[in-house]
């Protein structure tokens, strides 16, 4: 058999998984670092919508998921203080699951598959070399001028239902939005973003879950008591869109760029650009053209496919986080059948 150059990819999250196990399935030999282990807990609304479902099921990764316990949410609803939209229909529907049981899946496949994978272990040597892609998540927020980003979520068991009007509630103030939707085996995952202009906010985890007194949100999680396992927080989020031409090191999923969470499409762009990476990286692997060539075609075919809707995704992150949705301003674009579409097709 001929013999292929080796790729070692540095995060073991969705993007590094699905990509190596893309490049598994054209025996490719991968080795991938991780810093955490399996399964484990991580903050995600757990909500996959746009094309990175025709990515799973290209793998042959749908039926897993499926298997696992992952449903679809076929409807969404939307409250800003006061206002609340129409219960609007999700076409295509998202694919729930929890990234417990996604990211464990994941590892097994790509083991299975004869790729080697270290866990609990971080990758600290160079970030640009030849061979090494970066799936290793979100880089850290840097500037000190832009607001500061939390991600904080929690899953309410089975056996404390949540009564959901729509499989998708989302909850948004002027500081945040707190996602509340099924994922499978009865469970109900509730993640939120929040901003904290200076960083700090006095309330506990739960609390910024459960939203203010009086709230409509608070209301909804009455009854709710989180299993404190499945409790994660995450901070310091760098939400401004990055270019991939413009890095030096072969990135894929957030280390590459992050697209605002209120989209519900980062999980489906690090399937994406895992899949946009397989091709090239193959090529580089069999002998059949040089890294410089494979590094900039996967930056390309990044940029090329998520330009466009990383633009769409700010605005929408602005308009939803805008003091005015609050108002009558914001029940005039709840109601609005044909901004839901605009802003739901163009950010997916
Ligand atoms: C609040 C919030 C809600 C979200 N909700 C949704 C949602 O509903 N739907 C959706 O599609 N997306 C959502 N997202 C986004 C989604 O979680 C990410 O886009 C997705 O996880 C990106 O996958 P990734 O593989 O690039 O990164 P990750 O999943 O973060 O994986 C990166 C991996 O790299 C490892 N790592 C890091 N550094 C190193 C190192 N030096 N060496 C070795 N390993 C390393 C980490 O341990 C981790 O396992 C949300 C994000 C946030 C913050």
């Amino acid at each position: 058999m001929m013999s292929r150059k080796p790729i070692t990819i540095a995060g073991g999250g969705l993007a590094g998984l699905t990509l190596g196990i893309g490049l598994r399935q054209r025996d490719v030999p991968v080795t991938i670092w991780e810093a955490g282990s399996y399964p484990r807990h991580r903050v995600c609304g757990e909500f996959i919508s746009g094309n990175g479902q025709l990515v799973l099921e290209r793998l042959g990764l749908l039926a897993q998921c499926h298997r696992a316990g992952a449903v679809y949410a076929h409807t969404a609803l939307f409250v800003c203080g006061t206002n609340r939209s129409p219960v609007r229909r999700l076409d295509p529907p998202a694919l729930c699951l929890s990234r417990h049981a996604l990211d464990a899946l994941l590892a097994e496949t790509f083991a299975r598959a004869g790729g080697e994978l270290r866990v609990n272990t971080r990758w600290s040597q160079a970030q640009a070399a030849e061979g090494l892609v970066l799936a290793s998540g979100r880089r850290p927020q840097t500037g000190g001028n832009s607001p500061r980003w939390f991600g904080v979520k929690a899953h309410v068991p089975r056996d404390c239902p949540v009564a959901l009007t729509a499989d998708l509630e989302m909850y948004v103030s002027d500081h945040g939005y707190v996602g509340i939707n099924r994922i499978g085996g009865g469970e109900v995952n509730v993640c939120g973003l929040f901003r904290a202009e200076d960083g700090r906010r006095t309330e506990s985890r739960p609390d910024w879950l459960r939203g203010g007194a009086d709230s409509l949100l608070r209301e909804r999680l009455q009854a709710a008591a989180f299993d404190p396992a499945s409790f994660c927080s995450v901070g310091g989020l760098q939400l401004k869109p990055q270019r991939a031409a413009a890095r030096p090191e072969c990135c894929i999923g957030d280390a590459q760029t992050m697209t605002p969470p209120v989209t519900g499409n980062g999980m489906s762009m690090a399937f994406e650009s895992a899949e946009m990476a397989i091709g090239p990286l193959a090529e580089y692997s069999a002998g059949r053209g040089d890294w410089a060539t494979a590094r900039r075609e996967i930056a390309r075919r990044c940029d090329e496919a998520f330009g466009r809707r990383l633009a769409w995704a700010r605005l929408l992150q602005k308009v939803m986080l805008s003091p005015a949705m609050q108002g009558g301003w914001g029940a005039v674009c709840l109601r609005s059948e044909w901004l839901w579409r605009l802003l739901y097709t163009r950010t997916r």
